[in-house]
């Protein structure tokens, strides 16, 4: 079995040095060779994540994700850094499930809870996790969204960097998800800001390694911005919709598929989505992460 790291080794890497890591949603398995391959291809770091709701959506049940990850790692073999991430998942029960199952990093969103319920929910995740040598990740704030996708409610509420500070001190999360503009899903109705003030505000009272969600559609511009912030700004971008319009776009369908209904495409048509994919994570990771050549510095 390859050996994976953890989200808070890769960002201790990333924070700080001009370019962030990519947490490309694999919520189709087929996805999960494409992203690595292209991790391959350009030596970046990556990581590998899917959400609880996108297992709902597209009807995948965690161990089976776990069994395909773990197929496909031993099938590519990649010699670049892999974080293998639970994204925006609530249950404890899920995450420890996911825990036994490899991962290596896990996201406890409790952000729909008052300060003091998202505190001691993500301080019992944070303990499990730790003592299990797996990293987490929190929300604060609310992180709408334009599809429902991620999450299930489009309530925004920009994180407070005060709060922000109180909340990793009380916790002891490795990342945070912090709302400052972006939303998850495709910019339909409204446009994607960063809210650049706020990160720097943030990352003057915490340490904490700052996570952009909503990456999809986001100027690339922005992006660096946000990366690029005197003393370290975002180290991890989510990245879902845009792979997913990638093969929707390449297989020339508008309505989603369910994982089986992918898996059960002639061959030829899932290997040109599947390339269609790692194009699209390799042209991220390059033009908009610039964390490409960076698997190098955890030589
Ligand atoms: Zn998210």
């Amino acid at each position: 079995m390859a050996t994976l790291y953890t989200l808070r080794q890769v960002l201790d890497k990333a924070d700080g040095r001009g370019y962030a890591v990519g947490a490309f949603s694999a919520r189709y398995t087929p996805f999960i060779t494409p992203i690595l391959r292209a991790a391959e291809a350009t030596r970046s770091p990556v990581i590998v994540q899917i959400a609880q709701i996108e297992m709902q959506w597209y009807d995948l049940k965690l161990a089976e994700f776990a069994r395909q990850f773990w197929a496909q790692i031993e099938a590519v073999k990649p010699t670049v850094p892999v974080c293998l991430h639970l994204d925006h998942t609530q249950p404890f029960e899920l995450i420890q499930a996911a825990i036994d199952l490899g991962f290596t990093s896990v996201m406890i969103d409790a952000s729909a809870q008052e300060l003091e319920d998202n505190i001691a929910t993500t301080r019992k995740v944070v303990e499990y996790a730790h003592a299990h040598g797996v990293s987490v990740e929190a929300e604060l704030g609310r992180i709408g969204t334009t599809d429902h996708m991620e999450t299930e409610d489009d309530e925004e509420l920009y994180t407070r960097p005060e709060e922000a500070a109180y909340f990793v001190q009380q916790t002891h999360v490795d990342a945070l998800a912090v709302s400052v503009g972006t939303a998850h899903g495709q910019y339909l109705v409204k446009q994607p800001r960063i809210d650049l003030p706020r990160l720097k505000a943030i990352r003057a009272l915490t340490p904490v390694h700052m996570v952009l969600h909503g990456g999809s559609g986001t100027p690339a511009g922005m992006i660096h911005d946000a990366i690029c912030l005197p003393g370290g700004g975002i180290s991890k971008v989510n990245i879902a919709t845009d792979l997913e319009l990638a093969l929707l776009a390449e297989l020339g369908r508008k309505e989603r598929l369910t994982d089986a209904g992918l898996r059960a495409l002639p061959a030829a048509d899932l290997k040109r989505g599947q390339q269609a994919v790692q194009k699209t994570v390799e042209d991220k990771i390059i033009h908009f992460l610039e964390s490409h050549h960076h698997a190098s510095d955890f030589e």
